[in-house]
């Protein structure tokens, strides 16, 4: 591999493999650094580049000319400031006004600017350095190993860790990245064959929707690893792509860690998942009070505009323990901890245990603030097809499986879950205002 992320001198070293695919059309190495050049020409000529430490926003949708785009960046050393093509425009607005004031420039280290995904709040501004995802590279390779026709499928978002990632690994290798409109299930299992992809990479909101549309779904034979992670996939999803015998490689990230720090073993892919996977080479994470702290090689050096994070270990704000095997267990976001009258209650494992049920397809567990408990457990439940559950039924199901704390108070059924920009469970307390829920009446 090489770490200096150039088309330049990928296309010197090995012109005619294949850098890039889309719709099953094949893009040579010398034919991208070509395209790179005339990109980085006009840039010249239109007077657009930034000045020193200053970054060239990016907030394209996953094409040719935004991939190219960034080998130019790369290329030329200016940080790229990646917005998502879905912001509206007052997110937008936003994001660019918490930024507008910053003058210090960023380290000349700088590969991009990512925002994290705003789940628990306004998306910050993490600083991506060269180096961070050259060893994120690297650590993907000791465990997935490269194979000779390796093509890695796009199609998160390219201005998102997950997506960035992907590219700069692929470019790194020389293997093929393929990239892809953004996700729907039709478009992934029809670009999954015509792009003869071997490795891709999801959340697990994608794996439920694939089912949704191909209930018996199975991979084509050529995919060696689905990379799963960005957000907990439940037990009753990983079931059943065990049944399935999907090639499932759980991860465990962020954006300030480049992507995952912890992931499953490739040897262990067609096993049932428990986990997020082990600590990978080179990175250590502690659990303290219960609490996940990550020491990598891939942590960021801060927010853009903020003060440099003080210590090498970063606080993920998320809680979770590893078992006797070392697997870890994410059980929940700080945020996202529900103290209902004193108890800890931990939505995912509301929802798994609800989920468990023949008539719950999914299930969302949220705290909603009150004067008294402190917060009560609300739960939003998308039936499985076919079913028409009544709230006496969620009631009755509960208090078999739950600790009384445990149980939902209230519920609503839901057609969809709600999902943040990122395709990740929205468990704010601000989303119950979109419902009217039933309170459910428990006597333990
Ligand atoms: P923000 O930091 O803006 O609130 P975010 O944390 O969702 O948003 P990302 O950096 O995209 O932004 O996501 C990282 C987070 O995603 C992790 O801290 C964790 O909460 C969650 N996550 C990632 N992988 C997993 C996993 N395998 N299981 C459970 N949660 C996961
Ligand atoms: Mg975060």
């Amino acid at each position: 591999m090489s770490d200096s992320f150039s088309i330049f001198e990928a296309a010197a070293q090995c012109p005619t493999l294949i850098g890039l695919r889309r719709a099953g059309v094949d893009y040579t190495f010398e034919t991208l650094a070509t395209l790179t050049r005339n990109t980085i020409e006009r840039l010249r000529k239109e007077n657009v580049l930034p000045g020193a430490g200053r970054p060239m926003i990016i907030e394209g949708s996953n094409t040719i000319e935004t991939i190219v785009l960034i080998y130019a960046l790369l290329e030329l050393r200016i940080p790229a400031l990646m917005l998502h093509p879905k912001l509206t425009a007052a997110e937008r607005y936003v994001l660019l006004q918490s930024i507008r004031e910053i003058d210090d420039p960023l380290p000349d280290v700088t590969a991009a600017v990512l925002f994290t995904s705003g789940t628990t709040g306004l998306p910050k501004p993490a600083i991506i350095t060269r180096k961070m995802l050259w060893e994120s590279a690297k650590a993907s390779e000791t465990n997935l190993g490269w194979e000779d026709h390796d093509c890695w499928q796009l199609c998160m978002s390219v201005t998102r860790i997950g997506g960035l990632s992907i590219l700069t690994r692929c470019l790194a290798a020389r293997k093929t990245l393929a990239i892809s409109p953004l996700f729907s299930p039709e478009s992934f299992v029809k670009a999954l064959t015509d792009d003869k992809v071997t490795i891709t990479s999801i959340v697990p909101t994608m794996l439920a929707k694939i089912f949704e549309t191909y209930p018996d779904w199975k991979a084509p034979e050529k995919l060696r690893v689905i990379l799963l992670g960005g957000s907990s996939a439940n037990d009753k999803l990983l079931a059943k792509a065990h049944q399935q015998r999907l090639p499932i490689v759980t991860t465990y990230g962020m954006t300030e860690t480049c992507s995952h720090v912890v992931m499953t073993p490739y040897a262990e892919r067609y096993d049932l998942v428990k986990g997020s996977g082990k600590v990978i080479p080179g990175a250590q994470v502690q659990i303290r009070e219960g609490q996940i702290w990550v020491k990598s090689p891939m942590n960021t050096p801060g927010y853009w505009g903020r003060k440099a994070l003080k210590s090498d270990w970063f606080d993920t704000g998320d809680l979770g323990e590893f078992d006797q095997d070392g697997v870890l267990h994410v059980h929940a976001r700080r945020h996202d901890l529900i103290l209902s009258a004193g108890e800890n209650v931990y939505p995912l494992e509301v929802e798994n245990m609800l989920t468990r049920s023949p008539f719950i397809k999914e299930a969302l567990v949220l705290g909603e603030p009150d004067e008294t408990w402190g917060a009560i457990v609300c739960a939003l439940i998308v039936p499985e097809k076919g079913t028409h559950p009544t709230p006496e039924d969620v009631r009755r199901f509960c208090k078999e499986m739950l600790s009384a704390y445990k149980c939902p108070r209230k519920i609503v059924f839901v057609e969809a879950i709600p999902l943040n920009a990122a395709d990740k469970p929205d468990r704010r307390a601000e989303v119950l205002q979109n419902y009217t829920l039933t309170a459910l009446h428990y006597k333990h």
